[in-house]
C-alpha cells in the first residue's frame, strides 16, 4: 500500500559472557533493525550495556534509516561506531513517529541517567498508549510534572521511573507488572538498567508481535521473525500476550505478568505492516496474502478474458495478486514497477500528483489496452489509490481499471500504534457519514469506485479476511474495520473520534 504507515519495531540481544564475541551485540543488534527497517525508516537507535565502559550504559540514535545511522557507507566511521559502543547486551529500535512530532529527540531508545543503577534505565517500545491523556494528566495534575514532548513515549518513561523511585532495588517483574495495569492500549517494551537487567515485554493484548530465540550463547528478541531468521536463529518462539522475557545474571526467564483479557492480534500485521517473510503467532504473512488473493478471486464477478491482466501494486499486494492470478487462470504482471533508489524524503517532498510517478513506472508492454486488475492491500486516505488508477490509465494506457483490495474497508482510526488516529483522514467515513458496523453498501462501493476512476471496485469481506488468517476472529484486533475496540480507552477515543470529525477538529484523537 502506497500511504505508508508503518509502526515501529524493538529488538534485545544478549551475549553469555565467554571471550571476544561476547562484546558484539552491537553488530546483531544493528542487524535485527536492519531486518525490520520496514516498520520504520524515520530513526534508529541503541542502547548497549558494557559494565568496563565509564557509561555503563550508552545510547546512540539519530534520524534516518539503519545504514544512514550507522554509517554504513563509510568503513571507518561505522567501524568506530561499533567499536564504542561494543558491549554484550543491549536493546534498539527503529521509529515511524506515529505520536509526537519527527525531530531526533524522539527517537528511541529513551534513556534516563541517574546515579542508583536500578534508576538508571533505557527502554524502547512499539505502541501506542490509549490512555495517554489521562496518564498525562495524572502526572501534571497530581505530581507536578512538566511534560516536554507531545509523545506518549515521554510518559511511559515517567510511569516506568515512579515504578523505580524508591530506595530499596526493585523486583522488576513486579514493577512491570504493576505498570502494566496503569496502561491501556498497545506496548511492547525493551528494557535495560544500569545493572544489565532486561526485561522485553508484550502487552496483555498481544497487538503487535514479538518473538525469541537463541544462536549458540546469544539471546535475541524481535518485533518480528524474519529478522532472526537472518541474524542465524533456526528455532524461534512468540512470546504470548501478558508475559515478558527477564534477563538477569546469565539467565533468561519467561514470566506471565499480567491477565490477558482477550487476544487482539492486529490483522493489519498480516495484510500490510508485517515483512512478507515472518510468521506472527504461528500464522505466516506470506500464506496470510496468498489466501487473502484466493479469497479475492472466490468473489470476481468479472467474466474473465484474454483481455485481463493482474497488476499488483509492489511489494506488499504481490502475494496476493499472484495467487488471485492463479485461481483465475490470469497472468499476473509486474505492470508497476517500484522505484527502488528514490528517497523517502525525495517521495514525500514531491507534490502529491507526483508522488506515484516517483514511487512506480507503469509499463505500458504490460498494460496496454488491456483490463487491468489492480490489486492493492488496502485504502486509508483514498488519495494513492486515485492517483494509481488514473496513472494506469494515462500513462500505462490501461482499457479499464477494476481496483480489488485485499483488506475490507477502513472505516475507524488505529489508537494501537498505526498512523491512522483521525476519522477525517479515512475515505470511507467521508461516503458513510456516522460510525457503521456490518458491510460498507453496495451503492456506496460503487460512489467511491466511481469517484477513484475506476471501473469497478471490490473489497475483501470480513470474513474472506478472518479465513485468511486462520485464526479465530475473536483474537484478532480489527477494530478499524469493525468499529469494535477491544480496549476501553479504545473505545471511548472511537466516539471522541467521531464527534471531533463532526466539530471538524482534526487532530489526533487522544482528548477524552
Ligand atoms: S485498529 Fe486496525 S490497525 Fe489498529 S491495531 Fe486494530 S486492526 Fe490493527
Amino acid at each position: 500500500m502506497s500511504e505508508a504507515m508503518h509502526n515501529c519495531a524493538i529488538a534485545a540481544v544478549y551475549i553469555k559472557p565467554n571471550g571476544d564475541a561476547s562484546n558484539r551485540a552491537l553488530f546483531y543488534l544493528y542487524k535485527l533493525l536492519l531486518n525490520q527497517q520496514n516498520r520504520g525508516q524515520l530513526s534508529s537507535g541503541v542502547t548497549t550495556f558494557n559494565p568496563s565502559r565509564m557509561q555503563v550504559l550508552d545510547t546512540y540514535k539519530d534520524l534516518g534509516t539503519v545504514n544512514e545511522v550507522f554509517k554504513t557507507s563509510d568503513r571507518t566511521q561505522s567501524l568506530d561506531l561499533f567499536k564504542r559502543y561494543a558491549g554484550n547486551k543491549g536493546i534498539g529500535h527503529v521509529r515511524y513517529a506515529t505520536s509526537g512530532s519527527e525531530d531526533r529527540s524522539l527517537a528511541q531508545p529513551f534513556e534516563r541517567h541517574h546515579g542508583r543503577k536500578w534508576k538508571w534505565f533505557s527502554f524502547c517500545w512499539n505502541g501506542n498508549l490509549a490512555n495517554y491523556t489521562e496518564l498525562r494528566q495524572h502526572l501534571t495534575e497530581n505530581a507536578d510534572y512538566h511534560i516536554v514532548y507531545n509523545t506518549d513515549t515521554e510518559i511511559l518513561m515517567h510511569y516506568i521511573s515512579r515504578e523505580l523511585r524508591n530506595s530499596i532495588r526493585p523486583n522488576l517483574v513486579k514493577a512491570f507488572s504493576r505498570l502494566a495495569q496503569k496502561l491501556d492500549g498497545c506496548f511492547n517494551i525493551a528494557f535495560i538498567n544500569a545493572f544489565g537487567e532486561m526485561i522485553i515485554l508484550r502487552d496483555p493484548y498481544g497487538f503487535r508481535p514479538i518473538v525469541y530465540g537463541w544462536k549458540d550463547d546469544m539471546f535475541l528478541a524481535a518485533s518480528e521473525s524474519n529478522a532472526l531468521i537472518n541474524c542465524g536463529v533456526t528455532e524461534y518462539k512468540h512470546l504470548p500476550p501478558g508475559h515478558l522475557i527477564y534477563i538477569n545474571n546469565g539467565n533468561v526467564r519467561v514470566v506471565k505478568y499480567a491477565e490477558s483479557p482477550k487476544k487482539a492480534h492486529c490483522m493489519f500485521e498480516w495484510v500490510y505492516f508485517a515483512n512478507v517473510s515472518s510468521v506472527l503467532d504461528d500464522q505466516s504473512v506470506y500464506i496470510t496474502r496468498t489466501n487473502l488473493g484466493k479469497e479475492l478471486a472466490r468473489q470476481e464477478t468479472e467474466k474473465i478474458d484474454d483481455g485481463y491482466v493482474i497488476v499488483p501494486v509492489p511489494d506488499t499486494a504481490k502475494a496476493a495478486g499472484d495467487s488471485m492470478a492463479y485461481e483465475l487462470k490470469v497472468p499476473s504482471a509486474e505492470g508497476l514497477i517500484r522505484n527502488r533508489f528514490v528517497g523517502r524524503t525525495f517521495i514525500e517532498g514531491t507534490g502529491r500528483e507526483d508522488r506515484v510517478q516517483s514511487k512506480y513506472t507503469a509499463l505500458k508492454e504490460i498494460m496496454h489496452g488491456k483490463k487491468v486488475i489492480l490489486v492493492d492491500d488496502s485504502i486509508v486516505r483514498g488519495s494513492t489509490t486515485k492517483q494509481l488508477v488514473n496513472y494506469v490509465k494515462k500513462v500505462g494506457g490501461a482499457k479499464e481499471v477494476h481496483v480489488r483490495i485485499s483488506c475490507p474497508p477502513i472505516r475507524g482510526p488505529c489508537f494501537y500504534g498505526i498512523d491512522m488516529s483521525t476519522v477525517s483522514e479515512l475515505l470511507i467515513p467521508k461516503y458513510e457519514k456516522g460510525p457503521k458496523k456490518g458491510y460498507v453498501s453496495k451503492e456506496i462501493i460503487k460512489q467511491i469506485s466511481k469517484d477513484l476512476g475506476a471501473d469497478s471496485l471490490e473489497y475483501q469481506p470480513i470474513s474472506g479476511l478472518v479465513r485468511s488468517i486462520g485464526k479465530p476472529a475473536k483474537d484478532l484486533c480489527m477494530a478499524c474495520i469493525t468499529g469494535e475496540y477491544p480496549t476501553p480507552w479504545g473505545k471511548k477515543l472511537y466516539q471522541k473520534a467521531w464527534e471531533n470529525y463532526r466539530k471538524g477538529i482534526k487532530e489526533r484523537t487522544y482528548a477524552c
